[in-house]
């Protein structure tokens, strides 16, 4: 989504935008996709190089809280931030050589309904990321042995 179309969808949805949101939303839609704080602090500082790695830090975790950006462990040791857009998305992850595929929201979709099921309760299921090993390290491991 273009960021400005974005502002102009966070402004109707009633939120403060202050400076900083603007600005740490607009580098990380210029970083297209999952970045880290330190990524987007790194951005940042290009056109606003008084904004410091703390309030970058602070600004995201409010982003977070108002859902319009999600967090995510993505097995680099750092979160990745994220722009919501729409329809969710999951990741899965392999441990052997980090591969990352993009997981459709219809696999959790359905635990999803199950758990609302039998439980009644709802689970935010909105980014996930799934370890394990990847069809090619699978067939390499099963090589070796
Ligand atoms: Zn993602
Ligand atoms: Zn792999």
């Amino acid at each position: 989504m273009h960021p400005f179309a974005l502002l102009d969808q966070l402004r109707q949805r009633g939120f403060r935008l202050t400076k900083q949101r603007a600005v740490i939303l607009q580098a990380l839609s210029e970083l297209d996709g999952h970045a880290s704080a330190e990524q987007v602090h790194a951005q940042v500082c290009r056109y606003s190089p008084e904004i410091d790695l703390s309030t970058v830090y602070r600004t995201l975790e409010a982003l977070c809280e108002l859902r319009v950006l999600s967090c995510a462990d993505l097995g680099q040791g750092c979160a990745q931030f994220e722009i919501v857009t729409g329809a969710p998305h999951h990741h899965l992850i392999c441990q052997g050589c980090g591969h990352v595929i993009l997981l459709d929201h219809s696999y959790l979709a359905e635990a999803a309904e199950a758990i609302r099921r039998d439980f009644g309760f709802d689970p935010i299921f909105d980014h996930f990321a799934i370890f394990g090993l990847c069809a090619g390290c699978r067939s390499s491991t099963q090589e070796s042995t």
